[in-house]
């Protein structure tokens, strides 16, 4: 059978025996976990289906080796391939630092629309963490992908544009700001925030989760965060109303959960001690850009660091989705092929389940679990396991595709 694109027609994936599917190998240890993860998601899809189904790999530049071999950081053929073939597998891309390039994963986030940046962080038994009950943390956190500060409206201190705005906010709006003040905009809509709670809501729904937690800042922030908690409970009356039941109401109103979602809200600053502290309270969790950031890495830090921890952008309306790692190109473990490629396998893993392969997803992820409990690790963990055995990363693909 031929390659051909996978499909998605009104948010249904349709995935040919042979899909093609772009990958940006990225930078720094980006090539090394990524074709790590590529041969595991391989060797897996052929034993999950015989052979009757394979994934025939499209590489696309972007970042270093873009510039290098056509002088772009981003070609338009690159995002033109990652909108078209609709499903793609990415390494981490370096921002390029100078010149007023801002960081490709946002540019790209931004030009597809992926709204949703979902990092579930679950711990792998075996794997060596700094809290005593790494077992009680399993969350997906949705996160707001396209605004907040990350929009990228700001102008930097003593700027002409600065100073416009700053003329402008004393003139009609009577506020004062220092001459020596950077200024950046913090936006957050209502279409942004409805289309993202909707998703994380029916992800919670469709995999039998327990409950959504909003966590926000609207107490200082009301026009942004609160809006974004105050929309996000009004979305879920309006859109999943007998499915759901507000914490608030189970407390004042005295209402059964009986098999509902329990939608929650906290405060960001809070929400780090109660992961912490908690961390069986929380499930789904929904979240403006910016606290999404930092709790994410907070949340991977838990089940054992961000080389562990994988993710996705994705547009549910288009189907567009693009798999990533977490964490980023590392630049100092570039070519020593020490990288944990973990991260990356289980961004695979995501992909496969996304376009319905879930034999093939579990076969990678009760084989990472193996290597794991086997105590065959790459170096970043074998530093913290006893009687461990330090592996690279190659060798760490290698004892996955091995444990199969
Ligand atoms: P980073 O690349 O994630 O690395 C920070 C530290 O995390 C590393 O020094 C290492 O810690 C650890 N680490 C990350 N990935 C690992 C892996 N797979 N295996 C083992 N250890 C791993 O963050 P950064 O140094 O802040 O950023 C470097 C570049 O990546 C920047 O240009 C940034 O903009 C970019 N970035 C890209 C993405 C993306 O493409 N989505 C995301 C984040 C950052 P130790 O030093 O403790 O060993």
């Amino acid at each position: 059978m031929d390659a051909a694109p996978i499909e998605v027609f009104e948010g249904e994936v349709k995935t040919p025996d042979r899909p093609i599917i772009p990958v940006i190998l990225g930078d720094g240890i980006g090539p090394e976990v990524i074709s790590v993860a590529r041969r595991v998601i391989d060797s897996a899809v052929n034993k999950a289906y015989g052979g009757g189904r394979a994934i025939c790999w499209k590489e696309v530049l972007a970042g270093e080796s873009a510039f290098k071999a056509k002088g772009e950081w981003l070609p338009r053929e690159t995002l033109e391939a990652l909108r078209d073939y609709k499903v793609s597998l990415k390494g981490p891309l370096t921002t390029p630092v100078g010149g007023g390039i801002r960081s490709l994963n946002v540019t790209i986030r931004k030009k597809l629309d992926l709204y949703a940046c979902i990092r579930p962080c679950k711990w792998i038994p075996g794997v060596p963490t700094p809290v005593k009950r790494p077992e009680a943390l399993d969350v997906v956190i949705f996160r707001e992908n396209t605004e907040d500060v990350y929009a990228g409206v700001e102008w930097a201190a003593g700027s002409e544009e600065a100073l416009k705005v700053r003329r402008f906010l004393k003139e009609f709006m009577g506020v004062s700001i220092g001459e020596d003040a950077g200024l950046g905009l913090k936006v957050i809509s209502r279409r942004a925030t409805e289309r993202l709670v909707r998703a994380a809501i029916k992800y919670a729904i469709k995999n039998g989760r327990r409950s959504v937690t909003v966590v926000h800042k609207g107490n200082i922030m009301k026009y942004t965060e609160g809006a974004f908690v105050k929309w996000a409970y009004e979305l879920a009356e309006r859109e999943f109303g007998p499915l759901i039941v507000a914490e608030r109401d189970l407390i004042d109103k005295n209402l059964p959960a009986e098999g509902k979602i329990i939608l929650k809200d906290r405060m960001a600053d809070s929400m780090f001690q109660q992961i912490l502290l908690k961390p069986e309270e929380y499930d789904v969790i929904v979240t403006p850009n910016l606290n999404g950031d930092y709790l994410s890495d907070a949340c991977a830090a838990q089940i054992g660091g961000i080389g562990l921890a994988p993710g996705a952008n994705i547009n549910f309306e288009t189907g567009v989705a693009v798999f990533e790692p977490t964490h980023g190109s590392a630049p100092k473990y570039a070519g020593l092929d020490r990288a944990n490629p973990t991260a990356a396998i289980l961004s695979g893993v995501m992909m496969l389940e996304y376009i319905g392969w879930a034999n093939a997803a579990v076969l990678v992820r009760k084989a990472l679990e193996r290597t794991i409990a086997q105590k065959k690790v790459t170096v970043d963990l074998a530093r913290l396991m006893d009687g461990s055995e330090a592996l690279t990363c190659s060798e760490f693909g290698k004892a996955v595709i091995n444990n199969l």
